[in-house]
């Protein structure tokens, strides 16, 4: 995994994989997420730059916003700092709207306490009915 080869980062927690449909209903392929905890001396937006490299480096192809992507690698949660600045949000502002980023974080830390929003497994019931297949 590109991150775990990345210096400064250490993956230490890494979810199962989860097949869903894309959000918007669109006729594009499912895709595949998956949660990983890393540990890193790195700032979070020093941390987001690592990331966009890898996005860059695996050729990520994006031409529409929501359109499909061969790799997107976003920061969830970073500890328990909250952080709005232009280039970062944290706790990542869609991830209450996402059964595939709650479902497989709640694997990782089924009592998880989400900063501002709150325990990880009544923002789950709050999905309502979603679609999701783990792998
Ligand atoms: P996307 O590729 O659709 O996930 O959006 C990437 C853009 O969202 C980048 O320009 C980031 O600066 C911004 N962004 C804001 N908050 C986050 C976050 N928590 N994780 C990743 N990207 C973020």
């Amino acid at each position: 995994m590109a991150l775990h080869n990345t210096k400064d980062v250490e993956v230490v927690n890494l979810s199962s994989l989860y097949q869903s449909p894309p959000v918007d209903g669109s006729k594009q392929p499912d895709y595949i997420n998956a949660v990983c905890e890393v540990k890193t001396h790195l700032t979070a937006l020093e941390l987001l730059y690592v990331c966009q490299e890898i996005e860059t480096k695996q050729h990520r192809v994006r031409e529409k916003k929501w359109g499909a992507r061969t790799i997107d690698l976003d920061i969830i949660l970073y500890g328990v700092q909250v952080l709005v600045s232009k280039k970062l949000i944290i706790p990542h502002p869609e991830m209450m709207n996402r059964a595939f980023v709650l479902v497989p974080l709640a694997e990782l830390e089924d009592d998880l306490k989400v900063p501002v929003l709150g325990p990880i497994q009544d923002l789950i019931l709050e999905l309502g009915e979603f679609e999701l297949t783990k792998l």
